[in-house]
């Protein structure tokens, strides 16, 4: 049985976030790996030097080749920089039934350079959110998104709730950048419950496409028909790993290790 992921991403030249690593990652899952490229940026381990998007009807143009020929097990989204490609993701999503859909909810890069348009904000919270069966943010995503300040796991919650009554179905804020001492408490809302996912901080900057990583590693699970908790938490499992085992690609901020788990 062939399990089939699609990636709506942006390319990442330097190979560690974006399109690049969301194909990594379903291999390393060895899941086949399909592609629409919603933004060309220019990078390498010194951060995002420029972009340009891809075109909203050239995007939804690859989404619906894909998915009228090909049957789509799971789709991640990650950077979409324009509302005129939110507007066309939100379209196709629509259109072609996609299902087991991972919104990480991409705004802006570790070196501050915004991935999202701030004029698309607000069509990204009304239309994309609501068809997230599973959504990322991480700390400042959560802030920017609802509006409350996240200092500890307490708001991760309330904020959790509060993107939950957007419309996704699951969310997990990660914890990540609140200052939990020395273990990271991420935290899944399914609508019944909190469930906090605790793992060591490890103490590496080479963390590049973190966020990219964690959610095509919960897209692969979902392709290969796994339940939302235990592909979140299978997820989590393959993202400490991959950071453990970080890699310095440059001389700036260095990657994850996609291919920890065979070397
Ligand atoms: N480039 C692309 C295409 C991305 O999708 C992202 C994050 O999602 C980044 C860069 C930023 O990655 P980081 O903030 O981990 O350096």
């Amino acid at each position: 049985m062939v399990f089939k992921a699609l990636t709506i991403a942006g390319s990442d030249n330097s190979g560690g976030a974006g399109i690049q690593a969301d194909l990594k990652v379903f291999s390393a899952f060895r899941v086949y790996g399909m592609s629409a490229v919603t933004s060309v940026t220019v990078q390498n381990s010194f951060g995002v030097i420029k972009s340009h998007p891809v075109s909203p009807d050239i995007v939804y143009s690859q989404i619906e080749t894909v998915a009228q020929d090909i049957p789509v097990d799971s789709v991640k989204i990650g950077m979409l920089q324009s509302a005129g490609n939110v507007e066309a993701v939100t379209q196709a999503l629509v259109d072609f039934n996609l299902k087991n859909i991972v919104l990480d909810t991409v705004i802006a890069s570790k070196n501050g350079t915004l991935l999202l348009d701030r004029n698309a904000f607000d069509i990204f919270i009304k239309k994309l959110i609501p068809l997230a069966d599973i959504i990322t943010p991480n700390r400042d995503e959560a802030e920017i998104i609802t509006g409350i300040k996240i200092k500890e796991i307490k708001d991760m919650k309330k904020a959790a709730e509060e993107i939950g009554k957007m419309g996704a179905k699951t969310v997990v804020i990660k914890g990540g950048h609140v200052e939990t001492g020395s273990n990271v408490v991420d935290v899944i809302y399914n609508k019944k419950e909190f469930i906090p996912l605790q793992y060591p901080r490890v103490d590496t900057p080479h963390t590049h496409g973190t966020g990219c990583t964690f959610s095509s590693a919960i897209a692969s699970c979902l392709a290969r028909q796994m339940e939302t908790v235990k592909a979140i938490r299978l997820a989590r499992a393959y993202v400490q790993g991959a950071i453990e085992n970080s890699l310095q690609t440059g001389r700036g901020t260095g990657s994850l290790n996609h291919f920890w788990t065979v070397m």
